[in-house]
């Protein structure tokens, strides 16, 4: 490992080791080292997302004790072996899909379905080596969910990062890494030509609000979102809807099929839940395409009616995150831009020591667009 920066023995982490429920305990453990291929990050920023809230309740099967944060922004501070792209000093975001960059599927650029990922990260709680980094103040080992950026500290593979550009606010553009490269993603790969489109959006959080502005900045002509709360739905004006439907005052298939005069070219589902996917395949009009990108539990099934569905010719896929290599980089060079304001979608920050407090305020649907934890 090369390092021209003084790394501290140990660093603050929130760590999880409560089954079903999101409290945190904050932690000093030791900061962990970059292997082949890998950078670590003084962490500026990490997203507070869904996903993780998902995790601490266990509604996602993860192993604990572990530390979670997969949206992060930061500053190389180390580089480990075999790392030509990076420099110390160069400002990144990670992406929470960490390609292996050797399997398969990232042979042929899906990132977002790499094997090594998935098996050595999401089921087993480590890095792509099938170690993880992290261990407590007493050496036992502690999981990593992605690159776990709530800690002061992050070992991430350089094969999840892009660099900012200078002009963009470092703690807020860690919402490019999960919320940002998701939505461009389910915009540029799961629906495709989004110009001058008639497009809808259900579920207007951070994924959705980010689809908001993506098809917004590539040219989608009507743009209805549609969410229980009002302020998410003013928020979704200001990135780019030309309309709003609150579901809980109207009906959401009616209304959206009436203001875009027969249904939707292509509908997002940012929320994961079959009343919500069964929507957006309900507003479509002929040949329509519904994106679903928000994650259910397990056991969760959507019906569709068959025969509007067959006539239609209308489709539903699943998009799940986004080719980190590429997108990462397309949705950074879109914020660097203006056509993605990071600016906007960040409503509100907090320090690592009231994490609890973010989650049980994501928990509450409390937060309009989304949060960040800031940490250096
Ligand atoms: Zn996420
Ligand atoms: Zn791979």
């Amino acid at each position: 490992m090369t390092s021209e920066v003084a790394l501290p023995e140990s660093m603050l982490a929130a760590v999880l080791r409560t089954q079903d429920e999101p409290v945190f305990s904050l932690e000093r453990i030791p900061v962990p080292r970059p292997r082949t291929g890998e950078v670590l990050l003084k962490v500026e920023a990490c997203g507070v997302c869904h996903s993780d809230l998902h995790v601490a309740r266990g509604q996602i099967a993860f192993p604990r004790p572990a530390v979670l944060g997969h949206e992060m922004s930061g500053t190389v501070v180390a580089l480990g072996p075999g790392v030509e792209s990076y420099r110390i000093g160069d400002r990144v975001v990670g992406g929470f899909i960490m390609p292996c960059a050797e399997c398969e599927n990232c042979l042929r650029g899906r990132d977002d379905i790499c094997d090594v990922f998935f098996v050595n990260n999401r089921l087993n709680g480590a890095l792509l080596d099938g170690e993880s980094r992290l261990v407590d103040a007493d050496g036992s080992r502690i999981n990593m969910y992605s690159a776990a950026g709530f800690a002061e500290y992050a070992v991430i593979p350089a094969s999840a990062l892009a660099l900012v550009d200078e002009q963009l606010d470092l703690a807020s553009t860690a919402v490019l890494g999960c919320a940002g490269m998701t939505a461009y993603s389910a915009v540029t790969r799961g629906a495709g030509d989004v110009r001058g489109a008639v497009v809808c959006i259900i579920a207007v959080g951070g994924v959705g609000l980010s689809i908001t502005q993506v098809v917004a900045a590539l040219g989608a002509q009507q743009i209805i979102a549609v969410d229980v709360s009002d302020e998410k739905l003013e928020l979704a004006v200001k990135l780019g809807a030309t309309h709003t439907v609150n579901a809980r005052n109207s009906d959401v298939i009616e209304t959206v099929k009436a203001l875009s005069e027969g249904g939707v070219e292509f509908a997002f589902e940012a929320l994961g839940s079959p009343l919500t996917l069964g929507q957006a395949v309900r507003v479509l009009g002929e040949g329509g395409r519904a994106v679903a990108v928000g994650l259910a539990s397990g056991d969760a099934e959507v019906t569709v009616p068959i025969t509007n569905f067959v006539r239609r010719g209308q489709e539903l896929i699943g998009s799940y995150g986004a080719r980190t290599r590429a997108d990462l980089p397309a949705v950074q060079e879109l914020a660097r831009g203006g056509g993605f304001s990071i600016a906007n979608l960040v409503t509100d920050t907090y320090p690592l020591e009231r994490i609890n407090e973010a989650y049980a305020d994501l928990a509450a649907g409390a937060i309009r667009g989304r949060a960040v934890i800031k940490i250096g």
